[in-house]
């Protein structure tokens, strides 16, 4: 048989290549800002356009290239950085693989302008899909820019597989924050669509962190400074009562280039242990200088894990130094987390053995304003009582066994009307009710088989979900008008994320004089949402959107629609009254999809006589 084994073409080789180093916007947006770092240049401009999938350019004034080198430096394996396999744990640049520009270039439209300070004139590349379109002589400012334009071109699975603008502008911005924060001493600027979204100029490291995350940043930030043989570390880490409920803000630079590390991660949580609740994460921005032999960057492709020599060693320092920085700025004192934590969960889980306590928070809660509270947070669900596919299920209380039934369930209500519902009053017939609600967090109701066991927050989530959704895809949100303007702060990346919802809030019902720069402007809130919460909306919204876990069925309204109803829906805890209670029931019931919350968990069960008949053998 004949031989069947052949090499592949180059271009196809870049092309698998490819699929390792780049998988989306942002693995260009880090392989061009590392170039430009390693070039030595002073000032680096990012440009992008629809989220880097048209366009990606990164301008640098570093030392530029030679013609050869020009047209060099898009071959694979053809890097200026490592000569021998000895030079690889001797590293002090961020690229050394030889790979990035070969593999941009095989999958997108990438144009090259280069000069060294030294010459008159530059040269200019174009190449598509790895194919050299035309080289030519050109003027231009010494350094370097390369714009990558329609990445995947020829890839369509790639391209499809690409998320909404909003999540790869995040990529972007997530990239491009942690190469600014590695480098305080170079200027960084980043243009999104035509408008400059962060000006980073030459600073400190406070300062930078403060420019990239803003203003109210500076005074969460407790320094962290320690020299061992092993290991240097600098930087800073978020106070405590700072700490966030999503990861957003942890970043570690291993001889100026960001990893991720759980175990060094683990580190610093156990340094605040005690200090913060379970689930919530400190902010830290960590500088570990090494001994570049000590470590291995080589195991991932796109080098955000690296190997260090003694894991254990470098986490006992870091533990340590933490501590250290905590105590030593009195942090620990200060807080008083036992008060806080009761606070924050006002639920009695004593006779509660149905679920483990979940971690949601009503921060709003006050013991002394429960009703008031509840009666607002129903408001806009009240509008419409309507009636569904339900009915058929449901019948009411129709018989005095069922009031006997209750004054067991409902202990905590009965208590002071124990005494008319022992009594079988007709008077009273109408007046009783088919609700009953236990442990402020079920809603128990009967129906023709049994009874039904409601849990609120779940149910009151899903009413309102459908309800915003409604009011999003028809865009008739109703809006109250404030008489003065809201005016609230939120770092340049957060504002980057509001900002394409703003179509969307406003169907809602929002109302927005400006979104920019730090801040938001509020002129008017959806019918029922109290000024007191939009901060706390924002912010939940913010931080669901950060966590999304992009996937094919990505959409910002359902996401939107979700956030939102976690943030209103009334929380386990509260006590309904009685009409609030069976409002919830019948909005349940009148829902396209009754049975789940928004995400997905059973909203009741039911409990047919029969089951409990056969208890009572
Ligand atoms: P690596 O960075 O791993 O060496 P790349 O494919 O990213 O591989 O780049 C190939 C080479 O092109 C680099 O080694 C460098 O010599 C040159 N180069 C790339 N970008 C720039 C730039 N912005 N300025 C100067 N030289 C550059
Ligand atoms: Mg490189």
């Amino acid at each position: 048989m004949a031989d069947i084994i052949q090499l592949l073409p180059d271009h196809v080789a870049n092309q698998i290549a490819a699929g390792e180093v780049v998988q989306r916007p942002a693995s260009v947006v880090k392989e061009l800002l590392e170039n430009a770092i390693d070039a030595g240049a002073t000032t680096i401009k990012l440009i992008v356009k629809d989220a880097g999938k048209t366009l990606i350019q990164v301008i640098d004034n570093g030392k530029g290239m030679s013609t050869t080198d020009a047209r060099l430096s898009f071959e694979r394996h053809a890097t200026s950085k490592i000569r021998t396999a000895d030079d690889l744990f001797q590293l002090h640049t961020k690229g050394f693989r030889g790979e990035a520009l070969a593999s941009i270039a095989a999958i997108a439209h990438v144009e090259l302008k280069t000069k060294q300070e030294q010459d008159e004139v530059g040269t200019s590349i174009t190449i598509e899909g790895s194919e050299v379109i035309s080289q030519e002589v050109v003027v231009t400012p010494s350094g370097t820019s390369i714009s990558v334009k329609n990445l995947f071109f020829n890839i369509p699975a790639r391209r499809n597989f690409l998320k909404s603008n909003t999540v790869e502008l995040r990529h972007v911005i997530d990239e491009f924050h942690r190469v600014a924060l590695a480098h305080p001493s170079i200027h960084f600027l980043l243009y999104n669509n035509g408008s400059d979204t962060f000006n980073l100029p030459v600073s400190n490291y406070r300062q930078r962190i403060v420019n990239v995350f803003g203003n109210k940043t500076n005074e969460k930030l407790v320094p962290v400074e320690e020299e061992t043989d092993v290991l240097k570390i600098s930087g800073f880490i978020g106070k405590p009562e700072f700490a966030k409920k999503t990861r957003g803000e942890q970043y570690f630079f291993v001889n100026d280039r960001f990893i991720k590390s759980a175990y060094l991660n683990h580190a610093i949580l156990s340094a605040f242990e005690g200090l913060i609740k379970t689930g919530m994460h400190p902010s830290y921005f960590l500088n570990l200088k090494v001994d570049p032999q000590s470590i291995d960057i080589n195991i991932h492709p796109t080098k955000t894990e690296i190997k260090f020599d003694d894991e254990h060693t470098l986490y006992a320092i870091l533990r340590s130094s933490v501590k250290h920085s905590l105590g030593q700025f009195n942090i620990a004192p200060v807080l008083d987390f036992e008060r806080d934590s009761n606070l924050d969960t006002p639920y009695n889980y004593s006779k509660s053995t149905i679920e483990p306590p979940k971690i949601e928070v009503d921060r709003n809660f006050n013991p002394f304003q429960e009703q008031k509270q509840s009666n607002r947070q129903l408001t806009s669900s009240f509008k419409k009582q309507s009636t569904g596919h339900w009915d058929g299920l449901y019948v009411g209380l129709e018989s005095r066994e069922m009031a006997t039934d209750n004054n067991f369930t409902n202990v905590e209500f009965e208590t002071e009307k124990s005494e008319s519902s022992l009594f079988e009053n007709d008077d009273q017939k109408e007046h009783i009710s088919t609700t009953y609600q236990l442990h402020n967090k079920y809603i128990i109701s009967t129906i023709k088989s049994g009874m039904l066991v409601i849990d609120q927050y779940r149910a009151h989530q899903r009413i309102l979900y459908e309800d915003f959704l409604q009011n999003i895809t028809v865009k008739q949100g109703v809006s109250q008008q404030l008489l003065f303007a809201l005016q609230l702060h939120f770092s340049v990346q957060e504002i980057e994320i509001i900002k394409p919802l703003r179509d969307d809030l406003e169907h809602m019902g929002f109302m927005f004089s400006s979104i920019e720069n730090e801040s938001i402007e509020i002129t008017g809130l959806p019918l029922g949402v109290p000024e007191s919460e939009v901060s706390i909306i924002l912010e939940q919204l913010i931080s669901d959107v950060q966590n999304e876990v992009p996937d094919a069925n990505f959409s910002t309204t359902d996401l939107l629609a979700k956030s939102m109803s976690k943030s209103l829906a009334i929380k386990t805890g509260q006590t309904l009254k009685k009409d609030e209670q069976e409002h919830i029931v019948n909005k349940l019931f009148a829902c396209k999809e009754p049975n789940v919350s928004p995400t997905n968990r059973l909203t009741f069960i039911t409990v047919g006589v029969d089951e409990l008949d056969k208890k009572f053998i």
